[in-house]
């Protein structure tokens, strides 16, 4: 490699805003956060945690004060 034309690349400690986990990874930023990780991920954890998202139904019936 070339010197002095390539970043730093080091350890860095990634820390997800949703779950507050950390991992370490390497880059040549100082700090990386992510709004979701493998802890916390829907995918890897095989639930819906957020952002459930109401129906337009549910939305109708809310609306229009249908069902309480
Ligand atoms: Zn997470």
């Amino acid at each position: 490699m070339k010197q002095g034309i390539h970043p730093e690349y080091k350890k860095v400690t990634v820390t997800c805003t949703t779950c507050g986990a950390t991992f370490e990874t390497g880059s040549v930023l100082d700090e990386i956060r992510v709004d979701s990780c493998s802890n916390c991920h829907p995918f890897y954890t095989g639930k819906q945690a957020f952002v459930q998202n109401d129906g337009r139904v549910e939305k109708f019936n809310k609306r229009y004060n249908l069902k309480k």
